[in-house]
């Protein structure tokens, strides 16, 4: 796709956890090459819709396409396979391990490289420190993953993603627990691979940190999506201060 096209589209999705609509006729489209964002209060669906968009949940209803394919029946690997990937709130790493073999780990778990893996085996290392140079993490690559800093081990979760080399991430809460001073760094190294044709979308409680990254905002509310538009537009928008101080 060209930049501006909608790359991932949600449509009319809904979901019910018992009586509470978590996700309520949701609609929302993700164009290609910006860094969109998904805020909102506490409880508000952010999460679960994350998780619909990548499989970990099945939609009550609704749509969702990506790449001009329609993916809410296909399983989460399908999905990621098709280029859409994500980081994760809670650092799962293998602590153990070294940052590196961290890195390479989704391939060998993958299952559709895993009859490959020993064929490609030096490949995937070169391309692990080329991934942890544009983090900036490459004099950490032999050292165990626990070793590092919490803001470091974000970074080497979003090198673990772009080993897949998705066309969209999901990032949920890119800035929670990072110090300000690897803040900026985190924000400089999604600048960057934005500018090299990846599109976000991000979920984040930083909003200043949201309005300087991010174009466009959604706003999610009770479940519905309530406000969209540039920052700016959000900012000052009486729908979505009214959502936040009623928290
Ligand atoms: P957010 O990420 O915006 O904080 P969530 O998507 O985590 O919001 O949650 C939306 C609503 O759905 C909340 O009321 C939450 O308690 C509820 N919820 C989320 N996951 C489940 C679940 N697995 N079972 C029951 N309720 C859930």
């Amino acid at each position: 796709p060209s930049p501006g096209d909608v790359l991932l589209s949600v449509r009319g999705v809904s979901k019910r956890f018992g009586g509470l609509v978590a996700v309520d006729d949701v609609t929302l489209d993700v164009r290609q090459g910006t860094i969109t964002a998904l805020i909102g209060p506490n409880g508000s669906g952010k999460t679960t819709l994350f998780n619909l968009v990548t499989g970990g949940l099945p939609a009550d209803s609704g749509e969702i396409w990506f790449d001009g394919r329609r993916v809410d029946g296909l399983r989460p690997w399908r999905r990621c396979h098709l280029g859409l990937g994500r980081s994760y709130q809670v650092t799962r790493l293998f602590k153990e391990m070294t940052v590196q073999e961290n890195v390479v780990a989704p391939l060998a778990d993958s299952r559709w490289r895993t009859l490959l893996s020993d064929a490609v085996h030096g490949h995937e290392a070169e391309r692990a420190r080329e991934l942890l140079d544009l983090v900036g993490l490459r004099r950490f690559a032999g050292q165990p993953a626990g070793a590092l800093s919490y803001g470091q081990q974000k970074l080497v979760e979003l090198a673990q993603v772009l080993m897949l080399e998705p066309r969209l991430i999901l990032l949920d809460e890119p800035a929670g627990g990072v110090n300000p001073s690897l803040l900026g760094h985190l924000t400089e190294v999604i600048r960057e691979l934005n500018a090299s044709g990846v599109t976000f979308l991000v979920v984040e409680h930083n909003i200043p940190l949201v309005l300087d990254l991010c174009d466009p905002v959604a706003v999610l509310a009770g479940g519905r999506l309530i406000a969209e538009g540039p920052p700016g537009f959000v900012r000052e928008s009486p729908v979505v201060l009214e959502a936040y101080l009623g928290d």
